[in-house]
C-alpha cells in the first residue's frame, strides 16, 4: 500500500484487499489450520522459502498476515510478525539475536512483567538482562560489552509516564553496532514511530491500545529493515548459514526482510507462539479507529491529570503532559501528538488511602490491563509490580503509595466526578 496515504487511511486499508475468492470487503477470519498445495512442486517451493505462501497456521495465516502488514505500515517498517502476546513478542524479538552467555541492556523502568521475564525467566535460556536507567546515558554505555546483543526500552514507560529519549539511546546503539528494540505499546504508532528515532525493531503488546477494547491478547515485532545484520559476526542466526533451516543465510537471501522471515520461518515454526486468526480479527477491528481513540485518550488524560494536580488531596501526578513532569520537554520531539494516557498519582494517606480509593471508584475498573476504551485503575505495588523489590518498584515508578490510571475514552467530566467522590472517601 502506498506510503503516501495518511495514517487514518492506512489504519483502515493497509494490508487488506477484497477477498479474492468471495469479494468480502472486510478481512475474513481464515479459520483454517492448513492450506492445499497446488501440486508437489508448489509444496516444495513453499517449504524451501522460494515462494511465499501459506503452509500451516502455526507459521502463517491470511488474517494474521493482514494484521502484520497493517502494523508494519503504521510503524514505517518493512515487515512484522504477530504472535500470541506482548511477552511472546519480546521473546520473538530477542530469539534471533541471543544465545547462551549473551546479554540485553534493558530499561530499569520497563513494564513490571518485562522486568520479571528478562531478569528471571531469561536466565533459564542462559540470557542475562542488565537493567539500567535509560536517562543515565553513561550507565547505558557502561553496561554494553562484547556479549551484548540488543538494547531494549519503552517509548512511554508504564506506570510512571517516563518518556525515553529514543534519539540518544539509538545513537548509543548505533555506535555499539547493536539493534535498539523499542516497546511502543503505550504510545502506539499514532503518538510515536520509534523507527524514525533509530529503532531497529519495535515490539507491541497488541492486547492494549492497538486492539483497544480489552478482548484479546496479542503481540507484534516490527522490522525496520535498516539494521545490517552482517556488519559484525554478532548475529549468526541472521548472517551465517542457519542450521535450523538447512544452512540458509537469511540476510544474504532476504536482505532487509531477513529478520521478519527468520522470525516466522524459524521463530514461529519452532517456538510456536502463534497468534490465532480470531485474535487478529479483533485487533484489525480495533486498529481501524486507532487515531480517533488515541486522540481522545490523550485529551482526557491531559484534562484529568490537570484536575488531579490541582487537588489538595493528591500528592503528585506523573503525567508527562504536565509542565511539572521532568519528561515534559521530550513530548514535542518523541510524542508530538500527546503524552499517552497512562500515569500514576499519589494520594494523601499513602498505601491505605490508595487501597480505599481503588475500592471506592465506580466508573474506573480495577483490572490488570491498560489501553482499553474503558478507564482502568490499579495499585501496581500490590499487583503488576508485586514480584519486584521495593527498590525495583520505586525505580520503575511503582512506589507503594501511588496508583496507576489508564484513561479511557469516556466523557472526561464523568471520570473526574468518579475520581472526586472516591478521593473524598479515600481521604475522609
Ligand atoms: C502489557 C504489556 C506487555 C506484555 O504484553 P501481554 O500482551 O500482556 O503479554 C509488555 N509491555 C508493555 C509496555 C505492556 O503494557
Amino acid at each position: 500500500m502506498s506510503k503516501t496515504y495518511g495514517f487514518d487511511t492506512l489504519q483502515i486499508h493497509a494490508g487488506a484487499r477484497p477477498d479474492p475468492a468471495t469479494g468480502a470487503r472486510q478481512t475474513p477470519i481464515y479459520q483454517t489450520t492448513a492450506y492445499v498445495f497446488r501440486d508437489a512442486d508448489h509444496a516444495a517451493a513453499l517449504f524451501n522459502l522460494q515462494e511465499v505462501g501459506f503452509i500451516y497456521s502455526r507459521l502463517t495465516n491470511p488474517t494474521v498476515a493482514v494484521l502484520q502488514e497493517r502494523i508494519a505500515t503504521l510503524e514505517g517498517g518493512v515487515g512484522a510478525m504477530c504472535c500470541a502476546s506482548g511477552h511472546a513478542a519480546q521473546i520473538m524479538a530477542l530469539f534471533p539475536l541471543m544465545a547462551p552467555g549473551r546479554n540485553v541492556v534493558a530499561s530499569s523502568r520497563a513494564y513490571g512483567g518485562t522486568i520479571t521475564q528478562f531478569g528471571q525467566t531469561f536466565k533459564r535460556f542462559g540470557w542475562t538482562a542488565r537493567f539500567v536507567d535509560m536517562d543515565d546515558l553513561d550507565a547505558v554505555k557502561a553496561a554494553i560489552d562484547d556479549d551484548t546483543r540488543a538494547i531494549f526500552c519503552e517509548t512511554i514507560a508504564n506506570p510512571g509516564g517516563y518518556i525515553t529519549d529514543l534519539d540518544a539511546i539509538s545513537a548509543i546503539a548505533r555506535d555499539a553496532g547493536l539493534p535498539l528494540i523499542v516497546d511502543n505499546t503505550s504510545a502506539t504508532p499514532y503518538l510515536c514511530r520509534p523507527i524514525e528515532h533509530g529503532a531497529a525493531l519495535v515490539v507491541h503488546s497488541t492486547t492494549k491500545y492497538l486492539t483497544g477494547n480489552g478482548t484479546v491478547t496479542g503481540g507484534a515485532v516490527v522490522d525496520s529493515g535498516t539494521f545490517d545484520w552482517s556488519a559484525s559476526d554478532k548475529f549468526p542466526s541472521l548472517s551465517q548459514p542457519e542450521p535450523a533451516y538447512h544452512g540458509l543465510k537469511f540476510h544474504e537471501t532476504f536482505g532487509s526482510l531477513a529478520f521478519t522471515f527468520h522470525s516466522i520461518a524459524v521463530g514461529l515454526r519452532d517456538l510456536g507462539m502463534t497468534m490465532n486468526p480470531q485474535a487478529a480479527h479483533y485487533t484489525l477491528m480495533g486498529i481501524e479507529t486507532l487515531s480517533l481513540r488515541m486522540a481522545r485518550h490523550v485529551e482526557n488524560a491531559q484534562k484529568i491529570a490537570e484536575w488531579l494536580e490541582a487537588d489538595p488531596r493528591v500528592t503528585e501526578v506523573t503525567y508527562p503532559g504536565l509542565a511539572s513532569s521532568p519528561y515534559h520537554a521530550r513530548v514535542p520531539r518523541i510524542c508530538p501528538k500527546g503524552a499517552g494516557a497512562l500515569f500514576t498519582f499519589g494520594v494523601k494517606g499513602g498505601y491505605d488511602a490508595c487501597v480505599r480509593l481503588v475500592d471506592s471508584l465506580e466508573l474506573f475498573s480495577h483490572v490488570a490491563n491498560l489501553g482499553d476504551a474503558r478507564s482502568l485503575i490499579i495499585h501496581p505495588a500490590s499487583t503488576t509490580h508485586r514480584q519486584l523489590t521495593e527498590t525495583q518498584q520505586r525505580a520503575a515508578g511503582a512506589a507503594p503509595e501511588v496508583v496507576r490510571l489508564s484513561i479511557g475514552i469516556e466523557d472526561a467530566d464523568d471520570l473526574i466526578a468518579d475520581l472526586d467522590q472516591a478521593l473524598a472517601r479515600a481521604t475522609a
